[in-house]
């Protein structure tokens, strides 16, 4: 299988271990100003989700479906979900990211994360 980039970073506190995205000054846990760089790694675990009716320019879907899921190295991101309604979904359930295009804005392509729920 290809392996799927993230380009997104986050940060490691090099003290306690916790985990910082978007970035911090200091950990929020030991205020350390000291941080790993690390991007998302695997798979991920959807923790929380909810559909969005009232959309900013940009998005051409009537509502959408966003969630915060934890990759496999405990990055939490947000990101769209490729479902057509949360009765699909639960939380706890395995998601793909993939990172592509989510909106359109001023003619370009703004790229983003999106899950997609494993069947
Ligand atoms: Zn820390």
């Amino acid at each position: 299988m290809k392996k799927r980039e993230i380009p997104i970073i986050a940060f490691k506190c090099k003290k306690c271990g916790r985990i910082h995205y978007p970035f911090h000054d200091r950990c929020l846990t030991c205020l350390s100003r000291d941080f790993e760089k690390i991007h998302p790694q695997g798979n991920a675990k959807l923790l929380t989700f909810s559909a969005i009716f009232n959309l900013p320019w940009g998005f051409d879907q009537r509502f959408l479906i966003i969630g915060i899921a934890e990759f496999e190295n405990k990055v939490k991101v947000m990101g769209q979900i490729k479902a057509d309604s949360i009765d699909e979904l639960q939380t706890g359930m395995t998601v793909l990211p993939t990172w592509e295009p989510v909106r359109v804005k001023d003619g370009e392509n703004i790229y983003g994360v999106k899950f997609e729920p494993i069947k």
